[in-house]
């Protein structure tokens, strides 16, 4: 299938300003943008197709999912926080799933991924074969990573078969054709041990794989690596000599990097993932800006719509802009104006605000934020390349409505994408060079489709049945 794009106003990649919005013409073959023609001068030719005012982007790219965990949404979060989430109720109910109930309740997630503009997700979870029919089902791009575990966790017995799966997904060519890919998933340095590190690592490294992993994301997975390897986790990764391995790494969370693990990070290869808002429930908001700082790249994501309750990436980039001041009201300075109420203490409040507002400036910059969500994570798999407007990007293209009232007047759309809610102006989707919707129809047409009904309707009686065996 052939497009031909024309656009007015289209998001593209700009040398200086790091993304601009051009008038483009924009050639789709297959799966993939053959060609983009900026400022074009020649006559549309026949057949293309003018999108007239709408603004063209590239879809979003969410680089951390476990969409079947949608079908957790509701338990008792909150209480689970309070320890080890993961260990405390994920892990004992994901020991009851099947592969059905897997494709089930992740098509609910990839329904909602889809309403909020993603074309992509990075999802880290069991029963691969049964996400990817999941994602067909929805129309929904994905990369999967098998779960490696051999410690602990739903997949310790399943390793030899997950190190199986993931190499023979990577050897099944009309995966890339329907959009998706896979990557090496070893789970988190506890669940996971040396020698089964030493032969993920080697596996991403011979097919040219790139490496998903959980990092860092718990304060037992840090006392573990220091009784394990007497180093952090990061710092067991070094020692093991993995992370020069595979075709480069998403290291996700990062919640205990030492100053020493972020100079192990080497930004040629290895890319961190914040989910602010399941880090706000499970964790606490990292600070990003010592990562930018430090020169390591980084990319948002949302996590599980458990821990975070929305499948919505764009949605994250407002929680991050957040951090620019939160933590004003609870640093040094607030508390001394609270003992005093004192207006000199109060001034000093608005001198450590003023600090804090320019360090981290580039959490409400919306080109930055942008590109963690388009170019960054886009970059992330060697053979699936997009975020970007470019030529040889798979094509996941989002059309938007700026006259929606969520949008309008529409003079910095950028700044509406990465800040505001601009999902009900959301108007059309391209998945791997389809559309996904119509015109205009986009989120109308999704849900009045009947297989999203009965999809729902399964959905439900398998949440059901799986939360009573487990007795939830
Ligand atoms: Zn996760």
């Amino acid at each position: 299938m052939r497009h031909v794009l024309e656009a007015r106003r289209a998001v593209v990649p700009d040398p200086v300003h790091g993304l601009a919005i051009r008038h483009a013409r924009v050639v789709v073959e297959g799966s993939r943008i053959a060609e983009v023609v900026i400022d074009p001068t020649d006559p549309a030719p026949p057949g293309t197709d003018d999108v007239g005012d709408l603004l063209l982007t590239p879809a979003f790219v969410n680089a951390h999912t476990h969409l079947a965990m949608s079908g957790l949404r509701g338990l008792d979060v909150a209480a689970g926080a309070a320890g080890n989430l993961v260990e405390s109720l994920f892990f004992r109910v994901e020991r009851a799933m099947t592969a059905d109930d897997v494709r089930a309740l992740a098509r609910v997630g990839a329904m909602e991924a889809l309403l909020h503009g993603t074309a992509v997700v990075w999802d880290h979870y069991y029963f691969p074969d049964a996400l990817l029919d999941a994602f067909d089902d929805v129309g929904l791009a994905g990369i999967v990573a098998p779960p490696l575990q051999d410690l602990a966790g739903p997949g310790a017995d399943g390793w030899e078969e997950a190190l199986a799966t993931t190499a023979r997904l990577a050897d099944t060519p009309d995966l890339a054709t329907r959009g998706h890919g896979v990557a090496v998933g070893p789970h988190a340095t506890d669940t996971v041990s040396d020698a089964l590190w030493v032969r993920a690592a080697a596996l991403a490294d011979r097919l040219h794989l790139p490496i998903h992993a959980h990092l860092a994301q718990s304060i037992d997975e840090l006392e573990r690596a220091h009784d394990r390897a007497g180093t952090t986790p990061l710092g067991l990764l070094d020692r093991l000599g993995v992370l020069d391995q595979g075709a480069g790494w998403l290291l996700v969370h990062g919640l205990y990097l030492s100053d020493a693990d972020l100079d192990r990070v080497d930004p040629a290869r290895h890319t961190l993932v914040a989910c602010p808002r399941a880090h706000a429930l499970f964790a606490w908001p990292v600070d990003v800006t010592r990562w930018t700082d430090r020169g390591v790249p980084w990319v948002v994501a949302t996590d599980a719509p458990v821990c975070n309750d929305a499948v919505d990436v764009q949605r994250e980039l407002s929680a991050l802009a957040r951090y620019r001041t939160d933590a004003v009201a609870h640093g040094a300075a607030h508390a001394a104006f609270r003992a005093s109420g004192s207006a000199d203490d109060g001034r000093a409040v608005w001198e450590a605000r003023t600090t804090a507002f320019h360090r981290h400036a580039a959490l409400q910059d919306p080109v930055q934020l942008l590109k963690r969500v388009w170019t960054r994570p886009g970059a992330l798999h060697p053979a699936l390349p997009c975020g970007a407007i470019a030529a040889d990007r798979v094509a996941h293209l989002a059309l938007w409505d700026l006259d929606h009232p969520a949008c309008w007047p529409g003079d910095d759309p950028l700044r509406t994408l990465a800040l505001g809610a601009p999902q009900g102006a959301l108007s059309q989707l391209m998945v791997a060079g389809r559309w996904r919707t119509s015109r205009g129809a986009h989120a109308t047409e999704l849900l009045a489709n009947p297989a999203w009904r009965e999809a729902r309707r399964e959905a439900t009686a398998r949440r059901t049945a799986l939360l009573a065996r487990v007795g939830l």
